[in-house]
């Protein structure tokens, strides 16, 4: 029975690692994958999932105009989608379904929360839909668990207000625990 996942955790995490893991398992039993990553997500090309250990590959790209079940999958095994934080609530209902009517697996990563600690609403969408939900831990500077992210601006200070997505751009962000969250 194919399912909805979510993978959610703070910035640097490891997610996109942690995809392409899976696509390779995948494929070395020689099935196929769809790699999809946000259309706005262009800090190392458009179309392209890059972790941190510096491994790359081509993906698909989505807007928000993309129709998940609108596309042919044809024997597709597995749908595996990067930065889901930025689908509209829309397409993560598409997923759910498409998981649901064709079995297609459809895994998620994304970030729960901006740098505001505010929700991104494919997140919250995907925390109320997808049947297994699973957070990848990362830790704070203090040594506690990271759950949310701030945003640092190129002068070193950090950034409290501006909009929810600020990437490919100057912008840095930092894990930190929810405590650091308020006293940093
Ligand atoms: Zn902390």
């Amino acid at each position: 029975m194919a399912k909805l996942f979510f993978r959610y955790a703070a910035m640097n995490s490891g997610k996109s690692t942690q995809l392409l893991q899976i696509a390779n398992n995948y494929e070395s039993m020689g099935k196929t994958v769809a790699l999809y990553t946000s259309a706005i997500d262009d800090r190392y090309g458009v179309g392209k999932i890059t972790s941190r250990l510096n491994i790359q590959r081509e993906a698909l790209t989505f807007s928000p105009q993309l129709d998940f079940l609108s596309q042919d999958y044809g024997e597709t095994a597995c749908i595996l989608i990067d930065e889901a934080q930025f689908m509209t609530p829309e397409q993560v209902r598409q997923l759910h379904e498409l998981a649901h009517t064709r079995g297609i697996p459809v895994i998620c990563f994304g970030l729960r929360s901006d740098f505001r600690g505010h929700p991104f609403p494919g997140s919250s969408w995907l925390l109320s839909l997808a049947e297994d939900v699973e957070e990848i831990k990362t830790i704070c500077q203090c040594g506690k668990k990271a759950t949310m992210h701030i945003r640092i601006a190129p002068d070193g200070q950090r950034v409290k207000e501006g909009p929810q997505v600020s990437i490919g751009g100057e912008a840095q962000y930092r894990a930190v625990c929810g405590q650091c969250f308020y006293q940093l």
